[in-house]
């Protein structure tokens, strides 16, 4: 009994008592060994919770060794009781799937984790929020042995920590150094300029006038090889390296210098420019900012910079200093996807943005589900009794924006009124709706 006690001992992970990652290579050996006898594939998950390591830092190890109990124990209630779940260490855990039927089952599981991590943990009266990083791999499409196996998961984890997915399946192109990645890069790297990085503009209507005030700049790339690409198919590569700094810098010129050509024709209509994570690290932005606006001739107040707020809540403390800097320098400074990243409103109160933008997958429904609406309407009323104003994002039927409407939201954007065009057909578009 005591070396069955002892062997156990070796196999599992003292805290949580599940798996620990010896017995995982065990399991994932043996399903690879099993393989020939049925053509199903088993699917492999690494977990890695997104802010331990600041809950850790904050409230000490007993806290953190007690979220990562609770942790396991969500893990050990969303899964089959085949399924092995085991904690590799720190804040990393792994779910072994038994053969599939099919490969769709693998992300259905990474979504049920996904959601069920999301929800706010209690621990000794402080509610904490860890967002968790998940990356898919499949046996044995992906590798036959559990080295392999582990290291590409590892690398689709990294890839849906970059890109805030929650979970990404692995795929070769996500290789940091596989060829199509490294080519990409240096094609980026030689295309930053007007010829083949452009700013398509979306407007943003003014409830309360049907005025057009601002409008979203979003970026496009004009690729040599004649493809027009979307920024999320180069975004997330240019931001693992420091491409993006370059490219902030181009939209935010591009930006200024459109912005300034527009008032010289006589309107006044401001920018709204995304940021990407990262800016918020570098300290010379805010001069950097002041310059382009005083060499555009640009009031500051005609520019906003949209901060994410997954990535706000991720950056909180080292973004506080550029943050207060960009809003004395009379910036806008809008929170962008609101309602997707979990924090709370009095959570954001002490920063000083000043709009709120309210994510497009709860505008969607905001006329058929009474939870969204009621999400969206309680957000626009605290951030009015703050003294910011509200956008709506993604409003693409009159039926949502009459919600929006009628809880008093100042802004809308979407494809109701326009998807973002290319500068010359934006301020056709805008004729046409003045004449
Ligand atoms: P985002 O900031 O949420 O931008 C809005 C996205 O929603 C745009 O996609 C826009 O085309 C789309 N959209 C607008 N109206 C509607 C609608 O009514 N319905 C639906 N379903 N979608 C709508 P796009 O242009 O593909 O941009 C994707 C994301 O890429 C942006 O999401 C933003 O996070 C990022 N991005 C775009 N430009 C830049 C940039 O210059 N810098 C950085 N760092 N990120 C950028
Ligand atoms: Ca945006
Ligand atoms: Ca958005």
């Amino acid at each position: 009994a005591h070396l069955e006690e002892l062997q156990r001992q070796a196999l599992h992970d003292e805290l949580t008592g599940l798996p620990n990652r010896a017995l995982l290579y065990d399991r994932i050996e043996h399903c690879i060994e099993g393989l020939d006898r049925h053509d199903k594939e088993y699917g492999l998950l690494l977990l890695d919770l997104d802010r331990f390591k600041e809950v850790n830092d904050t409230f000490g190890h007993y806290v953190g060794d007690v979220l990562l109990t609770k942790v396991a124990e969500r893990l050990r209630q969303a899964v089959r009781g085949q399924d092995t779940i085991a904690r590799l260490g720190g804040d990393e855990f792994a779910v072994l799937i038994e053969p599939q039927a099919r490969p769709e089952e693998a992300t259905a599981l990474a979504k049920r984790l996904v959601d069920s991590l999301n929800a706010p943990f209690k621990v000794e009266g402080q509610s904490l929020i860890v967002n968790v990083s998940i990356g898919i791999v499949q046996c044995p499409r992906h590798g036959r042995d559990p080295d392999t196996l582990m290291r590409r998961a590892d690398i689709a984890m990294y890839a849906a920590k970059e890109r805030h997915a929650g979970f990404t399946v692995y795929d070769p192109s996500l290789d940091v150094n596989s060829p199509a990645r490294i080519q990409m890069v240096s094609e980026l790297s030689h295309n930053i300029d007007d010829e083949h990085l452009r700013l398509h503009y979306q407007p943003q209507v003014d409830l309360a006038s049907g005025e057009v005030r601002k409008v979203e700049a979003l970026l496009r790339w004009q690729h040599d090889d004649g493809r027009l690409l979307m920024p999320d198919e180069f975004l997330p590569l240019a931001e693992t390296t420091n491409l993006i700094d370059a490219i902030t810098l181009w939209v935010l010129r591009r930006a200024m210098k459109d912005c300034s050509k527009w008032l010289e024709a006589g309107h006044r209509i401001g920018v709204s420019v995304n940021m990407a994570p990262r800016s918020l690290h570098d300290a010379h932005l805010p001069r950097r900012i002041a310059r382009l606006l005083v060499a555009a001739h640009v009031p500051p107040e005609m520019l906003t910079l949209e901060i994410t707020e997954s990535s706000l809540l991720r950056h909180s403390l080292l973004a506080d200093g550029v943050f207060s800097e960009l809003r004395q320098l009379g910036i806008g400074l809008s929170i962008d996807d609101f309602g997707t990243g979990y924090s709370s409103l009095t959570h954001l109160k002490h920063l000083p943005f000043t709009e709120l933008k309210i994510d497009r997958s709860f505008t969607r429904d905001i006329a058929s589900s009474s939870g969204d609406a009621a999400i969206v309407r309680s957000s626009i009323e605290l951030a009015h009794a703050f003294g910011r104003s509200v956008v709506a994002e993604g409003v693409e039927d009159q039926s949502a924006l009459d919600v929006l409407l009628d809880y008093h939201c100042d802004a809308a954007q979407g494809f109701h009124y326009s998807k973002a065009l290319p500068e010359e057909e934006f301020l056709a578009w805008l004729a046409s709706r003045q004449g």
